[in-house]
C-alpha cells in the first residue's frame, strides 16, 4: 500500500503552508509545515547569541533541547512546536528568524535532525507536509508530490499583503531581496536542495487564488 502522504514543496511565500494545511483538513490527515522547524532551530540560536554559521554551535544547541512538533487543527498554526516542553509562537516567524533561517537550515547535521523528527511524525500517520525536501528527501515514497510554485512578483504581493493584514509595515523591495536571496540560497545548497522531486506535479499559483490551489490539489489526489 502507497504511503498515503501528501508532499508540498516550494520556493518562499509561494502558498505553500496555507494549502497543506487546508488540505489536511479536507482528507483529514495531520499537518505539519517543516519550515516552522527550521525556524525554531534559528530562533534558539539568535536566543543563544550562537553565530547561524557555526553548525557546531546550532547542533549543540539542538542536542541540549530538541524541537518537538505536534500536529493540532485546532492549534492557531495547525501545529504545536516545542523548544525544550516550551511552546514556540509568532518569534518564529519575525524578520532576524526569516533573515537566518536559510544560513542555518544548510547544516547538513541540522538537516539530519529536522529529517528524522519529520519521518518520525509521518510513520505515525499519513501526513501533508509542506517544505522544500519533502518529495525529495524527508518523504520519497509519498503517495502525492507536489511542487508549489508563483512568480517572484506575486510572491512579494502576498507576503506583503499578510503582513498589511497584520499591521506590519511592508517594503517592497527589501521583501524581494530577502525572497530571492532565501531561495537562491535555499535551491543551491549542497544537501536537499529546493527543486521539484521526480513525479512531482508542478502547480502555478500566480494566477490562482488559494481555494483553487486547494481544489487542484484535492482533484489530483482524488483522481
Ligand atoms: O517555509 P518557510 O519559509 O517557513 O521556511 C523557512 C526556511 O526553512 C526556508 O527558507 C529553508 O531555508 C528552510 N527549510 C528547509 N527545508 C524544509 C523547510 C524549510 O530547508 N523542508
Amino acid at each position: 500500500m502507497p504511503n498515503r502522504s501528501v508532499a508540498i514543496d516550494g520556493p518562499v511565500a509561494s502558498g505553500k503552508s496555507t494549502a497543506a494545511r487546508a488540505v489536511a483538513e479536507r482528507l483529514d490527515l495531520a499537518y505539519i509545515d517543516t519550515g516552522a522547524m527550521y525556524r525554531a532551530v534559528t530562533l534558539a540560536a539568535l536566543q543563544a547569541g550562537v553565530d547561524p554559521f557555526n553548525e557546531a554551535g546550532v547542533v549543540a544547541l539542538l542536542a541540549a533541547a530538541p524541537i518537538a512538533v505536534h500536529p493540532d487543527a485546532r492549534a492557531p498554526l495547525g501545529y504545536r512546536i516545542y523548544r525544550d516542553g516550551a511552546e514556540l509562537g509568532s518569534l518564529l516567524f519575525g524578520e532576524d528568524v526569516a533573515s537566518a533561517v536559510s544560513v542555518v537550515a544548510a547544516h547538513p547535521r541540522v538537516r539530519t535532525a529536522m529529517v528524522e523528527e519529520q519521518q518520525r511524525l509521518a510513520a505515525r500517520s499519513p501526513v501533508v507536509m509542506a517544505g522544500r525536501d519533502i518529495g525529495t528527501v524527508v518523504l520519497p515514497d509519498a503517495r502525492f508530490k507536489v511542487f508549489l510554485t508563483a512568480s517572484l512578483e506575486a510572491r512579494v504581493a502576498r507576503r506583503c499583503a499578510e503582513l498589511w493584514d497584520r499591521g506590519v509595515n511592508c517594503d517592497q523591495t527589501q521583501l524581494r531581496r530577502q525572497i530571492q536571496e532565501r531561495d537562491r540560497l535555499d535551491s543551491t545548497r549542497l544537501v536537499a536542495p529546493l527543486r521539484p522531486a521526480l513525479g512531482a506535479v508542478v502547480i502555478d499559483s500566480s494566477e490562482l487564488n488559494a481555494d483553487e490551489v486547494v481544489e487542484r490539489i484535492v482533484a489530483l489526489i482524488r483522481s
